[in-house]
């Protein structure tokens, strides 16, 4: 494990090669500079949804608190069961969800109870109602009714014992996390605060909705799906609208933003040419190292630090800005959240319904459409033309096929990786 390396010496190492960064090391290199938030906050369980936990919590109670039953049915004593034929017990009394019964069971006697009833003194088990019969001589019970001494009883503690660690710091909170904190008892709990992120569009071609269009100029849209990413994530964003190609802006801009910010995101100017202006610009704000990551879309990315801030400069194509947030960006506002089980998305395998044309050298990330298979599994296609600048493949598609560096043409039916992108974010 390489640690605590700036990335000035980083950028020095032998087998450091800019220009051909491939996109498992570019990875690997950015988590080494991520540090957690420090700062926490405390907050309602219900304010607490898709927070991370910032103490390690245990519980403060047997869950559940007491031997209870499992189904509606009968609490008996296994001993008093006749070993052939049926049994007949006295009925005592009930024992309902939040109302047990007060006394004690003796020999042959039962109770009636119900899902969730504490289970009587002298009472270890259950019969469910199906296999009894109330009869104004007592209640009968058929024989085989009962396998075994403790059937359909749950046992107090049996989910979460007291004192014992039910969620480690850095635990993601989700309706699952949500309720079980409720079910502790648990109003109120620790978090990290939220991840501040700025980010702003550079280039003097870009005008934002609303304003007209001349000749050459386009619509910014990488402001908004970066909106819509970072708001999935759960981030205090600081949106910086477009800021022209002049150094003066940029300057101004980029030391704004890191000040506003833990994170700064920017799109464009990090390609060959422009990159250069850029990359003086840095020098002076901070340390910035530009990449060519081999892969496509998304061969330019710059990664550094501005003041504090951590800064990612990511390519201007709109579907780029998608793919290198998926797959750098994405891993690092989590870890930075305070997630500690954070990995690369996930992938499985699909068959290929359509030939796939690829040159080997880069690793792609090809929208997909994934589709259940007549066969079983899952078919997966590309959404048809795969420029980087046609974000409507983005749209159509539900998934990224992600052919490896090394991969060339590949065959109808043959097995790829996909990310499936519902869920991701
Ligand atoms: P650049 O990396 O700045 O050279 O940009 C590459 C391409 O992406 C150019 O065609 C830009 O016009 C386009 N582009 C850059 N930023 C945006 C944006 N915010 N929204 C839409 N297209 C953009
Ligand atoms: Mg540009």
């Amino acid at each position: 494990m390489e640690t605590a390396r700036t990335l000035r010496e980083l950028s020095c190492a032998d087998d450091y090669d800019p220009d051909s960064m491939p996109v498992d090391r570019a990875r690997a290199l950015i988590r080494e500079f991520l540090q957690p938030l420090t700062a926490v906050e405390r907050v309602h369980v219900r304010a607490a949804l898709d927070r991370v936990l910032a103490t390690d919590i245990a519980s403060p109670l047997d869950v559940p608190g007491h031997d209870n039953s499992a189904m509606d049915g009968w609490a008996i004593r296994y001993a008093d069961l006749a070993s052939t034929g049926a049994t007949l017990l006295r009925r005592v009394g009930e024992s309902f969800a939040g109302k047990p019964f007060g006394g004690r069971l003796a020999a042959g006697e039962t109770v009636r109870i119900f899902t969730g009833g504490v289970m009587p003194d002298g009472a270890d088990t259950v019969v469910m109602q199906e296999r009894a019969t109330e009869t104004p001589g007592g209640v009968s019970i058929a024989p085989g009714a009962v396998t075994r001494e403790g059937q359909n009883r749950r046992f107090a503690g049996e989910d979460l014992r007291r004192g014992a660690i039910v969620f480690r710091t850095g635990q993601p909170l989700r309706p699952a996390e949500l309720g079980m904190l409720a079910s502790l008892g648990i109003n109120e709990v620790t978090v990290y605060r939220k991840l501040r992120v700025a980010f702003f569009s550079t280039g003097d071609e870009l005008r934002s909705i609303g304003q007209p269009l001349a000749t050459g100029e386009i619509y910014d849209s990488n402001r908004y799906t970066l909106y819509g990413m970072l708001t999935r994530l759960h981030c205090d964003i600081v949106d910086m609208g477009v800021v022209p190609d002049s150094p003066d802006a940029l300057e101004h801009a980029f030391a704004t933003a890191a000040d506003a910010a833990d994170v700064v995101i920017t799109s464009g100017g990090v390609s060959v040419g422009e990159a250069d202006f850029v990359r003086d610009l840095m020098n002076k704000l901070g340390e910035v190292l530009f990449w060519k990551i081999a892969m496509k879309p998304g061969r330019p990315l710059a990664y550094g630090k501005i003041r504090n801030a951590h800064f990612f400069g990511l390519p201007g194509n709109p579907v780029s800005v998608m793919v290198t947030f998926y797959e750098f960006v994405r891993d690092a506002l989590l870890v930075l959240q305070g997630r500690r089980d954070v990995a690369p998305p996930p992938m499985f395998k699909a068959r290929l319904g359509k030939a796939i044309r690829k040159v080997p050298g880069r690793t792609e990330f090809q929208r997909g459409i994934l589709e259940p298979s007549d066969v079983g599994g899952y078919t997966v296609r590309t959404t048809g033309d795969q420029g980087s600048g046609i974000l409507s493949s983005m749209s159509q598609a539900n998934c990224f096929i992600v052919l490896p560096a090394d991969a060339g043409n590949l065959d109808v039916g043959t097995d790829v990786d996909v990310q499936v992108l519902e869920g991701l974010l």
